[in-house]
This record gives structure tokens, sequence and C-alpha cells, in this order.
């Protein structure tokens, strides 16, 4: 007899310090995530379009997650991320879903003592392809659990600027290290692409590449990224 990996074995609810704001104005923060199996020590919750056992033991089968858990854990151990609880959260792509046009999120909650990794890429392809944005989402998840980035809620967009600045120091930092990280000239490009797009009619480039140089590599802190922002005449996205 198979242990059906589909129930939902615990309702866990973390909260968060910046609530994600509706569209009616509702501030929410909190979130319930329904844990459907334990693995290698990881909670495991499945966000399926198509919920049924033979639907995710063929989107996700039991030795794939079994080695992405395992890779999660080793990945935030090495960056010296030890919370209590850590969850992963597997979404199937479906382009109905939210979070689906993006790789991945990492929020740690306000008590930090449970770190949710969101991952949403699909088709599965685990051992491989999955080591990158593990690497990227845990050290979201690290700058977050060493408080120098609030606990926001996971549906909390600060906006895409101040993401790109902050992909300057976190690829730049996995790159010291010897890690799996984006090229310094993919994250200026994409710096670049944004700020475009962010303040049209300016001209950001040269502002670009001088942050790419100051920051790539270098622990930064919310507050500067705002600051910097500031300068910019940007401020983040609603709610912060
Ligand atoms: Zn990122």
């Amino acid at each position: 007899m198979m242990v059906p990996r589909i129930d939902v074995v615990e309702e866990l609810e973390l909260s968060y310090e910046i609530p994600y704001l509706t569209g009616k104005g509702e501030a929410i923060d909190t979130l319930t995530v329904r844990i459907n199996e334990q693995r290698q020590g990881v909670s495991i919750s499945y966000a399926l379009v198509d919920c049924t056992e033979q639907h995710l033991n063929s989107l996700f089968p039991s030795e794939g997650v079994d080695s992405l858990a395992q890779m999660t854990k080793r990945i935030l151990r090495d960056l010296e991320v030890k919370p209590p609880r850590i969850v992963l959260q597997l979404w199937e792509y479906s382009p109905a879903t939210g979070l689906s046009s993006v790789e991945g999120r990492a929020p740690v909650n306000k008590q930090r003592d449970t770190v949710l990794i969101i991952l949403t890429k699909t088709p599965f392809v685990y051992r491989f392809g999955h080591e990158m944005v593990l690497w990227h989402q845990a050290m979201h998840a690290k700058d977050r659990w060493e408080y120098r980035f609030p606990a926001a809620h996971p549906m909390v967009d600060a906006g895409e600027w101040l993401d790109a600045l902050w992909h300057f120091s976190i690829d730049g930092r996995l790159q010291s290290w010897g890690k799996p990280h984006y090229s310094r000239a993919e994250r200026l490009e994409e710096a670049k692409t944004v700020l475009q797009r962010v303040c049209p009619g300016k001209e950001l480039q040269a502002r670009a590449e001088e942050l790419c140089h100051e920051l790539w590599g270098k622990e930064v802190t919310f507050t500067q990224l705002l600051e910097i922002g500031r300068d910019l005449g940007l401020e983040p996205a609603s709610g912060l």
C-alpha cells in the first residue's frame, strides 16, 4: 500500500512584516501553506493545476523531490541559513497562476524560523537545472534571514528595479564563493533594460554600470537599495 503523497498533512500559517495589498486595498500579512509530505527533513507543498496522485507522481516524482529537498538543505546550510523549518513549495506551471512568471521566490517569515522556497519551473528537471535557481533563491532568503531585507509576504512585488540592483549583490557574492550564478554581463543587461523601462527618457546606461561596479559582490540592505532608487527618482511598488 503506497502512502498517498497528495493529502494535506498540515496547514502551516506564516506571518510577514510587510503585507501584500490586494487590488481592493486589503492587507494580507499571513500565508497558509498546505504541507503534503515530508522529504529529507524538508516540508513539501504542491500547487498543482490537476490535483491527482497520478499527476503528482508524473510531474514531481519522489526521487526528484528527494534530491531537490536535499539540495535545498545543503545550499541553505552552506550559506549558514539554519532555520528550524524549511518548506519547499513546488508549483505546476500554468499561465493562469500569479507566480508562474517568476522562477521562484524565497520568503522568510517574520519570526525568522521558517524559510519557504517556491519554485515554479517545469518541466521538472531535477538534479540538474535547479541548482542555479536554488542558489539564487537561497541568497534572497539569506539576506532576509540576516535582517538586511524585511520579511515581505511572497506576493509583495517591490519592483523589478529593486530586484535588478539586489541581483548585483547576490550574483557577485555567489561568484566570489565559486557557486553557480548569473554573469555580471547578464545582470548588467537586466538592470539596463529594467531602468530603461521604469525611467523612460533618462539616460541611465552609465549609471547602471556604476551601480553594478559599486554593488557587485557587496552585502546590501533594503534601505540602501531604496536610497539608490530615490536618487534615480524611483519609488518601490505599492505597500512598501
Ligand atoms: Zn532574484
